[in-house]
């Protein structure tokens, strides 16, 4: 089974446009601009139009049809919280939650719905207690930078009790994306404190923590409750394939198959790097690529999806 751990939905609507245009300026730009002529990427609105052409999917139909052509059979969709530091949008983290669950349940054998929300927000764990027994929400994203929030602050304990109280995974997001400054925030290291005060908490480390891999993977070591995402490794695989292979390996080494799981951070990437590539990355590496880095097929079915479901009981 092929299961995506990390996708996003979002519709132009669901955040200010300010920051649309911060993550396509500092992230998705760079990645598009040799497909783009000078004048096109120094205008501002053929810029972003082509950086989100085929981003915008609230109801998950794009998603579902992109699942098919790249054999991934379901998909964790969440959003993300960022009203109290870049502003309330159109459509509120309340109704963006409301609408992945509606994607959910449109497409129930395929898409997993994961609540989002600041925990700073005004009653954060009641509207997330909410989620879990009304809208069938399968764990919670929690987004650090954009939230104004570590991990280890007390405001975030409610929720990880409501987790332990309905037996479901955080994700956090973490690692510094660049070339957007690096901020602390989102280091690893925030998650030791939660990771200790809740040994029986699946914490789900986003993108192998980006830069700070090489910390989170030590931190993982210790803590048998960390779990990692490997969305964006692509990002990596771009520069220097044979790195990508090499720092994947060297987390199944570590702390083994069952706690490093595929993911995409979709729709952002559907251009820059399509889902059905990056299954092919993993499931079948070209070995001109790969030299002498091996995994075996049952590691690849793991981390490809099987680890993934039996954190959270699919069958
Ligand atoms: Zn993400």
């Amino acid at each position: 089974m092929i299961i995506d751990c990390h996708h996003h939905l979002l519709a132009e609507n669901w955040y200010k446009k300010s920051l649309l245009k911060d993550i396509a300026t500092n992230i998705l730009g760079p990645l598009v601009k040799d497909r783009l002529t000078e004048d096109e990427y120094n205008n501002p609105e053929i810029f972003y139009e082509r950086v989100y052409q085929n981003v915008f999917d609230e109801t998950g139909d794009l998603l579902v049809k992109n699942m098919k052509e790249a054999g991934v059979d379901k998909t964790c969709i969440f959003s993300f919280d960022a009203e109290l530091t870049r502003g309330v949008a159109e459509v509120s983290i309340d109704e963006q939650n409301e609408k992945i669950a509606v994607a959910a349940s449109k497409y129930p054998e395929k898409l997993i719905p994961f609540y989002s929300i600041n925990p700073r927000q005004n009653k954060a764990v009641e509207r997330f207690k909410y989620g879990l027994r009304n809208l069938g929400m399968k764990g919670i994203k929690l987004h650090p930078p954009l939230g104004g929030f570590l991990p280890s602050d007390d405001i975030c304990y409610p929720i990880y009790r409501a987790c332990m109280e309905h037996g479901v995974p955080v994700i956090f997001h973490t690692g510094s994306l660049q070339p957007i400054p690096s901020s602390d925030i989102a280091h690893p290291s925030h998650v030791e404190k939660v990771a200790l005060d809740f040994p029986r908490l699946p914490i789900i480390l986003a993108h192998f923590s980006l830069t700070s891999w090489e910390d989170a993977l030590r931190l993982a070591s210790k803590y048998s409750n960390l779990y990692f995402d490997f969305s964006l490794l692509f990002l990596t695989y771009l520069e220097n394939p044979t790195e990508a292979y090499r720092r994947l390996r060297k987390f199944l080494d570590e702390i083994g198959p069952e706690r490093v799981f595929w993911g995409t951070d979709g729709p952002f990437y559907n251009d820059i790097f399509p889902t059905k590539r990056w299954v092919k990355t993993i499931k079948s590496p070209d070995p001109s690529i790969y030299a002498n880095i091996t995994f075996s097929n049952k590691e690849i079915d793991l981390i490809m999806g099987n680890a993934f479901a039996n954190l959270l009981n699919i069958v």
